[in-house]
């Protein structure tokens, strides 16, 4: 059931946005996506190249209907169901941890908070949430013991997790930098913007540079794009992203987004994919935000988006995209926007929802369009 992963006030405002379908919605929320999308690096390789190579690996690839880049893998699970009762010695994982084996992770010592002291190493235990949920059964590779004072290594080896995604970061391919793993409606926003060769294109929250590095191929390395963020740990990743997929078209810059007019730049397009409540991403084995959170995080993105639109040049092209389903994120601050003088312009893939009260906009949700939840705008400065 999903009513306890849910605080009540989210509940309440689910069922206030989403009517009857909001049930189905959380349902959906608490389970891995059921198809895990990867997109092909075209700096590198081809779509049918990258599949050939894919199954070599071992893996069963398939074609997206929706993007040429796109590649994904279905969903293995569940495996078991919500009642099962293996009676085995429990080993408890945070919640991070837990949400990696619930979809197919080993569980590593530092994720570890409890285990039984009987637990030896290749006893076979299972694995809970700190809330108690079964996420997986496996067997013990460590003592209890050195299950928790471990600082590294495999706790637990996990031989049926509720659900399984393909693991790829181990590949050849993923290391050769032939692909980056990425939602679908995250694979759209890039197309939405429609990066130009010669443009200049600002992407004011970069890191760790998913969508950066989806421009730049679609820019063939050319123009220029600044891609900021505040975070120095994410732009110490998307550094080694961009170098792993051959990207060579992206200045980092290390800032706080809402001074972006003191650099005193005219961007043809600029691509503001907010900090946000992150509400539409999958699993979640439970939410804390609530409606307090959103309406705060509507209000800092408001201040991202007065900078973006000084920093605009005239006729340039907004895409503001968030991976939240709330409405004061999204619509409510595309209304912003439109008072303070941009329009609505049409988007070149359009695979999604109309948004609430607002057409134009696009909307994914997790049970209609089985992605994350996920919304995307492109407006015009006129
Ligand atoms: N666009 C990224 C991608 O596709 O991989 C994901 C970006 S994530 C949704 C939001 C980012 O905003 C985080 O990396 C966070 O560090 C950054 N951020 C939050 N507040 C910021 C600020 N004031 N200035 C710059 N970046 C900020």
């Amino acid at each position: 059931m999903y009513l306890e992963a849910f605080p009540e006030e989210l509940r309440e405002y689910y069922r206030r946005l989403f009517g009857s379908e909001a049930g189905l919605l959380m349902e959906k929320l608490r389970e891995p996506v059921e198809k895990y999308y990867i997109r092909v690096n075209t700096l590198k390789t081809s779509r049918s190249k990258l599949m050939q190579i894919l199954r070599r690996e071992g893996l069963r690839p398939k074609r997206s209907p929706h993007l040429k880049e796109g590649i994904y893998f279905e969903r293995e699970g569940p495996n078991f169901p919500d009642d099962f009762e293996p009676n085995l010695p429990v080993v408890r994982a945070n919640k991070f941890a837990a949400e990696s084996v619930y979809q197919g992770a080993m569980l590593y010592a530092p994720g570890v908070l409890q285990a039984d002291r009987r637990i030896k190493p290749g006893d076979e235990v299972e694995i809970r949430d700190p809330k108690g949920l079964l996420v997986g059964i496996g067997r013990a590779r460590m003592s209890a013991k050195e299950m928790i004072l471990s600082k590294r290594g495999i706790a637990v080896e996990v031989t049926l997790p509720k659900f399984r995604l393909p693991s790829l970061s181990e590949l050849e391919s993923f290391r050769e930098g032939l692909f980056y793993a990425q939602s679908l409606p995250s694979m759209v926003v890039a197309h939405v913007l429609e990066p130009e060769e010669g443009e200049l294109i600002i992407d004011m929250a970069a890191a760790p540079g998913g969508k950066t590095s989806h421009l730049a191929q679609i820019m063939q390395n050319r123009g220029e794009i600044m891609a900021l963020d505040k975070s120095k740990n994410r732009l110490r990743k998307m550094e080694g992203e961009l170098k792993r997929l051959g990207v060579k078209n992206v200045r980092l810059m290390h800032m706080d987004s809402r001074k972006l007019p003191e650099l005193g730049v005219e961007a043809d397009k600029i691509l503001l994919d907010a900090p946000c409540t992150a509400l539409g991403i999958r699993p979640k084995l439970w939410e804390s935000r609530t409606p307090k959170d959103i309406e705060a995080t509507a209000r800092y993105q408001r201040h991202f988006i007065n900078a973006a639109i000084k920093s605009l040049r005239k006729d340039g092209i907004l895409v503001y995209s968030t991976c939240t389903l709330s409405y004061e994120e999204n619509e409510g601050n595309v209304k912003y926007m439109l008072k303070k003088g941009l329009k609505l312009e049409e988007q070149e893939i359009f695979i999604g929802s109309g948004g609430i009260g607002i057409e134009g906009v696009q909307r994914f949700y997790p049970h209609r369009h089985l992605t994350q939840g996920f919304f995307i705008a492109k407006l015009r400065k006129v």
